[in-house]
């Protein structure tokens, strides 16, 4: 606390807040943890969404900037332990040693262990892989006694060290706070309150999926959410320009909503603008932040899925509207981000990006020669045959995630999901043909399941072992956050959850022998890949498939 009162001093001589709210001084930062070294999905396009309406906000990813700072700082303790980790990550940065196996899981391992041991200590669960490790955050803390045991750590010596004085908070009007796992809600309030302690006079406003989602008793706890002046329960760079608007008015609220925006925010075609490039601003370390050779980057293609109809899925058109991007204002922005920040693989970030949409990528990568490495997330579609995914290998396509949740037709039926098992063999055989590395998502333990759907999609993936290269297990009623239909559906299940699924397929003996699991995680051992909790950002591409001569 001290360094935040020290800070407080000068007692913030400032101009008052401009009556034009584009003149307001906005922050809005990612703050830890999540997953290290890679840059926030939600903070670009927050920003871009803002400058839309023409505000400047500056953004800061506060749990990359963390890791990076856990790093440096121990070159004032010890020369030899900085240099060890120095080498560590200069290894996951070498395009020849980060795809050596050994070298690669060494290097990771050294600093994961460091990490860890420092989370030992603190209790306060720094990892390189968030959900790969037990979380300390289980439903049954006391929050507000999490908050407290913040003070003393690491964290908050970051943020006194580091937030408090580069950051110059005590010059933002408006500080935002996007926080998307429960970690993220604790240390947001734990931020918040070191910010009030030491009168820094910005309006605070707390967004993000965790606050959406957060038991109403937390937001309504002065103790814990009381350090906010807004709290943003849906929405995004719209509510919060909005709140920039109501703060020059003097008419601001406590809680927000997207029925809250004006006219003047609000856009008609989607959440966020579809027809025109978003001037993604990155920050400027941003190469900083990968420990890989590559540079990867999460691109939004469309908002919703315009499939739809799943029955457990937050994209349900029932509760979500479809709006899809121009395909060509995409590969500009990629080009962009190519030029600006030498980002070179891009994932595809939709829910499900149909055969149509991958079509009209590879005309325009094919119209412009331009070679784009990428990956992209569908469920099974007839229409990805082996001529189209054939054509997204010549275009670059490095990845397909497949959402396969269950190899049981009536569980597929249940969830409404649209297709059958024959399907998915026959488009795996099809991914399979044209050597498309494949990612697999299970969901576990879904309402209704029995003991033979589960072992059902055992078999199947011990059968299919060869066409994919991982696949994660999500557990329904403890991992699907984004689950809506809960009342209809229920959590009545037999099916196996998530630890005895894995267990029975790491017991067959061809794929123990060829995968690894870490977490929820299986895949294929030796294959170079960034890992993250369910997704797997590929890191290397192998070559284009050459093209057939005509
Ligand atoms: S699960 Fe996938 S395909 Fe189904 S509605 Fe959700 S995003 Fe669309």
């Amino acid at each position: 606390m001290k360094g935040f009162k020290k800070f407080a001093s000068n007692a913030y001589r400032r101009e008052p807040i401009p009556d034009d709210p584009l003149k307001l001084r906005v922050g809005i930062f990612a703050p830890p943890l999540v997953e290290a070294f890679q840059p926030s999905l939600t903070l670009p396009y927050l920003s871009a969404q803002m400058q839309s309406f023409g505000f400047t906000p500056n953004c800061h990813n506060l749990s990359s900037l963390f890791y990076i700072w856990l790093f440096r700082k121990v070159r004032l303790e010890s020369v030899e332990l900085y240099r060890s980790l120095r080498d560590a990550m200069s290894v996951l940065r070498d395009p020849d040693r980060f795809y050596n196996p050994e070298d690669y899981h060494e290097a990771l391992e050294y600093l994961e262990d460091y990490a860890a041991e420092l989370a030992e200590r603190d209790k306060i669960p720094y990892t390189l892989f968030p959900a790969s490790r037990v979380s300390i955050i289980s439903k049954e803390i006391d929050l507000s006694s999490f908050v407290k045991s913040m003070a003393g750590t690491l964290l908050e010596k970051f943020l006194f060290d580091y937030v408090g004085f580069t950051l110059q908070l005590e010059t933002f009007d408006v500080i935002g706070f996007s926080a998307n796992n429960t970690f993220q809600l604790l240390s947001s309030i734990f931020i918040a309150q070191k910010l009030k302690q030491a009168k820094i006079p910005a309006h605070l406003v707390l967004g993000g999926h965790a606050v959406s989602i957060a038991d109403p008793v937390v937001r309504e706890d002065d103790e814990l959410a009381g350090c906010f002046d807004s709290l943003v329960l849906e929405g995004g760079g719209d509510v919060f320009a909005q709140i920039c608007d109501d703060l020059v008015k003097h008419r601001v609220k406590r809680i927000y909503k997207s029925c809250d925006v004006s006219s003047r925010y609000r856009q008609t075609e989607g959440l966020f603008p579809l027809g025109s490039p978003y001037h993604l601003s990155l920050q400027h370390d941003i190469n900083d932040l990968y420990l890989s050779p590559h540079q990867i980057f999460s691109i939004h293609s469309a908002f919703g899925c315009n499939y739809g109809a799943c029955i457990f899925c937050s994209s349900n058109r029932k509760s979500a509207l479809y709006a899809p991007r121009n395909i060509n204002i995409l590969v500009d922005e990629m080009e962009w981000l190519q030029d600006q920040y030498r980002i070179s693989h891009f994932n595809i970030s939709d829910n499900n990006f149909s055969p149509d949409r991958a079509a009209l990528l590879c005309d325009e990568l094919e119209k412009r020669g331009k070679k784009i490495i990428w990956q992209c997330t569908s469920r099974v579609y007839d229409e990805y045959n082996t001529q189209l995914l054939k054509r997204m290998r010549e275009n670059g396509c490095a990845l397909v995630n497949v959402g396969l949740e269950s190899a049981s037709d009536s569980i597929l039926n249940q969830m409404k999901k649209g297709y059958t098992v024959k399907q998915v063999e026959r488009m795996l055989d099809d991914l399979a043909e044209v050597k498309m590395p494949v990612h697999l998502y299970c969901i576990c333990g879904f309402p209704g399941e029995t003991s033979r759907d589960s072992e059902r999609t055992v078999s199947f993936l011990k059968k299919h072992a060869g066409q994919y290269h991982s696949v994660y297990f999500q557990d329904y009623d403890a991992q699907l956050a984004n689950k809506v239909f809960t009342n209809e559906l229920g959590n009545d299940t037999l099916g196996y959850d998530a630890k005895r699924m894995m267990d029975i397929l790491m017991n067959d003996r061809d794929v123990n022998q060829n995968f690894a699991q870490y977490g929820n995680l299986i895949r294929l051992k030796g294959y170079p890949f960034i890992e993250d909790h369910n997704f797997l950002y590929l890191a290397k591409e192998f070559g284009y498939p050459v093209k057939n001569k005509k």
